[in-house]
């Protein structure tokens, strides 16, 4: 038998090769050499020796690629061809849309930080800088929200102008077609800031620079189409809008109904081929005062006018709004947060072949187009507009628990209230990492598909979290509607951003794992093509490969999660960032750990691990938060490490990575085989669940950052709009917090040698100021600078209040009783 320390020995050597990720030559040659040498000096008899050399020499013959290849491959190769689902070629260009970046890294259970941490910080160009500060800070001072959303349910006119006049439709053109050509982070700079101030303009601005007509049309448009239609919408003579849902297709859009015939037909006077549209859809951003639709529909040809095929499957085509048939011009009132949103519909719309985006050519490619673009976009708009949504409410929130006082206190010192400020403040850092690094990524040249996917979901979930705990902290001042109510059209705002570009059960469920395990994982994709090669020769020999890479990836991982998990990774190589080190190297931990998760799972339950929702989504989940860790990680480096932001940046990648802790945990709790869920357990937690969510002192220390005027806040909420002036609360409030600060000590003054004495006996602020400046308790600059702080102290607190008539829809002249809709229990 083994003794003690040679079964240690063997043990240590095994997990050292695995965890080095061995080839399997080199694997073979080191167990060998050590076999050898118990052979020579082991005291075990040479029956049980005899026996220790049986793996190895299988080992061996597992380097002759022919003998496994006959053995193993082929047969194995038989039934994962057969298990292996059928696979369109629009589906499979949709899952190969876009690039693989640092969530790819994340999959392989030892994640090369260099690739991130050596990419380049985003910047500004000075013309991107300068629009910021000149159109952009000029438009957020045009803005009156309340305006827009009460009374008139629009923008002004003379927005909408400056808008088209000044490219805010025109980020994404370029340059030669009289677009901005603008990064995807200053794109995404612009969003925060209007987001900071008007929810209805955000959106507005979002949707032309997102997945929309010019997107298609500067990848897939003919040179006539981009020539037409580029200039005329960065002038914005046209404003374009994208049709893809309908009232039958919502998150399932590729199912949809909508049809485009190829016929013949008469166009300006003479019988041309052409498409006759049969359309109905709904949601439509910007429809009711487009001037030109995107449409998504499914072409037919049953005539074979085109070609040999009939059915070409989804098309994208832009139909001016005029075209006879279309009808379009009705508006859907979402959440009292009125951006242009309504259906549109056409009835036999008859069209030339070239509205089809890219021309016949590329006809039925609109799936893989709208997939390939929306790897860019959705990773740009919603998270940028959620970032700037998060960014005001925290700034507003922490000045205002400051100002705010209650039993004699800011509201900002109750336990309760900071437990809540701390989650805002560290959620909004996640945030401005994640859109920020992952739009350096973009400018870099990368098309994140699955990052894009977790920024839509996962910032918009944590834009909802922030405005609530907004709502919380500011009591009924967010709920009063009004000029002087400036979050509660954030808030309303908040379930659009969840609803649209993928609505987030979905995203959650079905996409980031579910794309993530295929288009990152090092081995899955590899496979799955080889096994669908046509040279079946080739496809074998590339089959092993992937297979026998695959087999070392799984058990490296195992031994890398276990002994990661038993030193709490101590000793894992990570780059030199000082304190905040310990962290790249619990994203190591959870990253292997998380590899042998998904191997596990995939192997076990194969497709069904897509209808396992519950499973997959937290997969999902692990994966994005130690993709959001690691972004939190590049931002602060990005931002040269400021000492003042460590508290937040430990409570963001606690957060996180206790999240990716717990997820891990359920995922195991639920996994349906119980016997591989307990060995998955022994080598995932072996110690039993060793890491801690924020701590309460944690929390206190970052709320001390956003609730004083420091250089953390400033950063924190860079880029929203704050310019001190008299319609701009996050301005007056910064304003407030700095008096507040000046204010304390008189205060106290005040509350020590006045109230406690008992000399001063008034009971609101203005009448103790006069007391106390009678008593010679404070001097009489210091009762005109808190005379100056209450003021406006209370015109902040204030709230606004309407008469009667000034409420309700009897407020709309023109509409009739009668014409009003109703829900449908008063039709009934
Ligand atoms: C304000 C607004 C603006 C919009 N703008 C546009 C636009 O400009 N152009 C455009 O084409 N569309 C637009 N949309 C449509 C938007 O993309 C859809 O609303 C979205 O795709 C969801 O479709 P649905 O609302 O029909 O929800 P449904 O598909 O009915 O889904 C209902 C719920 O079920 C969940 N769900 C569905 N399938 C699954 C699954 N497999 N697993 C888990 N959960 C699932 C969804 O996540 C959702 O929570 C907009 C929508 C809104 C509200």
């Amino acid at each position: 038998m083994l003794s003690v320390a040679w079964f240690l020995l063997f043990i240590g050597v095994v997990l050292f090769v695995a965890y080095r990720r061995f080839t399997l030559l080199q694997t073979s040659i080191t167990l060998t050499v050590l076999l050898l040498a118990y052979s020579l000096l082991g005291s075990a008899g040479v029956a049980w020796k005899m026996t220790l050399w049986l793996p190895v020499l299988a080992l061996w013959l597992l380097n002759i690629h022919p003998l496994r290849q006959s053995f193993i491959t082929r047969p194995f190769l038989r039934v994962y061809r057969r298990l292996l689902p059928s696979m369109s070629s629009t589906e499979k260009e949709a899952l190969e849309a876009g690039t693989v970046w640092w969530d790819g890294q994340l999959f392989t259970g030892a994640p090369q930080w260099e690739q991130l941490m050596s990419s380049r910080a985003p910047r500004l160009t000075a013309e991107e800088q300068a629009f910021l500060d000149g159109p952009c800070e000029e438009l957020c001072r045009m803005l009156d929200d309340f305006d827009i959303t009460h009374w008139r349910g629009d923008m002004p006119p003379h927005v909408w102008d400056f808008l088209k006049s000044q490219g805010f439709f025109a980020m994404i053109i370029p340059k030669k077609y009289g677009g901005l050509q603008f990064s995807a982070y200053a794109h995404s700079c612009v969003l925060i800031k209007i987001a900071s101030r008007s929810a209805t303009a955000a959106s507005t601005v979002a949707v032309p620079n997102s997945l929309g007509p010019a997107e298609l049309l500067l990848h897939y448009g003919t040179e006539e189409q981009k020539n037409h239609y580029l200039p005329r919408l960065a002038r914005g003579e046209e404003v374009p809008c994208f049709a893809l849902t309908g009232p039958r297709a919502g998150s399932d859009a590729a199912s949809l109904p909508d049809t485009g015939i190829v016929c013949k037909g008469m166009w300006q006077g003479r019988e041309i081929v052409g498409l006759k549209l049969n359309f109905s859809k709904r949601y439509i951003t910007l429809a009711p005062i487009a001037t030109v639709v995107g449409l998504a529909f499914r072409l037919f040809d049953p005539d074979k006018l085109l070609g040999d095929k009939t059915d070409y499957g989804i098309t994208c085509a832009l139909i001016p709004r005029n075209t006879p048939g279309v009808t379009i011009g009705r508006r859907h009132f979402p959440l009292n947060v009125p951006f242009q949103n309504g259906p549109v519909s056409g009835r036999d719309v008859f069209v030339p072949l070239d509205v089809i985006i890219g021309g016949v050519k590329t006809a039925g490619q609109g799936w893989r187009m709208l997939v390939e673009q929306l790897s860019v976009g959705r990773c740009i708009s919603l998270p940028s507009n959620a970032t700037g949504g998060a960014k005001a409410a925290t700034y507003a929130s922490g000045a205002y628990s400051r100002i705010r006082r209650q039993f004699n206190m800011p509201v900002g010192r109750f336990e309760g209230v900071q437990e809540v400020m701390a989650r805002m403040t560290g959620l909004t850092y996640i945030m401005d990492a994640a859109r920020s690094v992952t739009a350096g990524a973009i400018d870099g040249g990368e098309k994140p598909s699955v990052p894009s996917a977790m920024l839509k979901y996962h910032l918009t979930e944590m834009g909802r979290i922030v405005a609530n705990d907004a709502m919380d902290v500011h009591g009924g001042k967010g709920i009063q509607l009004g000029p002087k109510n400036y979050l509660a059209r954030g808030y309303q705002v908040v379930p659009v951003a969840i609803t649209v570009e993928g609505a987030n059960l979905l995203t959650r469920n079905l996409i980031i794992f579910g794309q993530g395990a295929i288009r990152c994982h090092p081995f899955v994709l590899r496979e799955m093509n080889a096994a669908r090669d046509g040279n079946r020769e080739r496809g074998v020999r590339e089959f092993d490969q992937a297979l026998f890479g695959h087999i070392g990836f799984t058990i490296s991982n195992a031994a890398r999660s276990l002994i990661m998990a038993l030193t709490l990774a101590r000793f894992t190589r990570v780059p030199d960032t000082g304190t905040t080190a310990r962290y790249f190297q619990h994203v190591n931990r959870f990253s292997a750990s998380f590899a042998l998760a998904v191997d596990v799972a995939m192997l076990s339950l194969g497709g069904y691990l897509k209808k396992k929702e519950n499973l997959s989504a937290r997969l999902g989940d692990v994966l994005s938060s130690m993709y959001l860790a690691s972004m939190v990680l590049k931002h602060h480096e990005n931002q040269g490490q400021p000492e003042e932001d460590l508290p937040i940046v430990e409570w963001a990648c606690r957060h996180l990575l206790y999240h990716a802790q717990e997820q891990l945990h359920s995922f195991l709790r639920n996994f349906p085989n119980r016997f591989l869920a307990a060995f998955m357990r022994l080598f995932i937690f072996p110690r039993g669940q060793t890491y801690f969510a924020p701590s309460d002192r944690l929390g206190r220390r970052v709320v001390e950052l956003v609730t004083n005027p420091t250089q953390a806040r400033e950063r924190l909420c860079r880029g929203i709009y704050s310019t001190a002036e008299p319609s701009n609360p996050l301005g007056l409030l910064q304003e407030a917090l700095t008096l507040a600060i000046a204010a304390e000590p008189i205060e106290k003054r005040i509350r020590v040698d006045g109230q406690k004495t008992g000399k001063v006996t008034a009971l609101d602020l203005p009448g103790q100021i006069t007391q106390s400046l009678a008593l010679g308790i404070i001097t009489e600059t210091e009762a005109a600078m808190l005379r100056d702080y209450d003021r406006r102290v209370m015109d902040l607190i204030n709230v606004d209040d309407f008469a009667p008539h000034e409420l309700g829809a009897a407020a709309a002249p023109e509409t009739t009783d009668e014409e009003r809709p109703r829900g449908s229990a008063q039709v009934a």
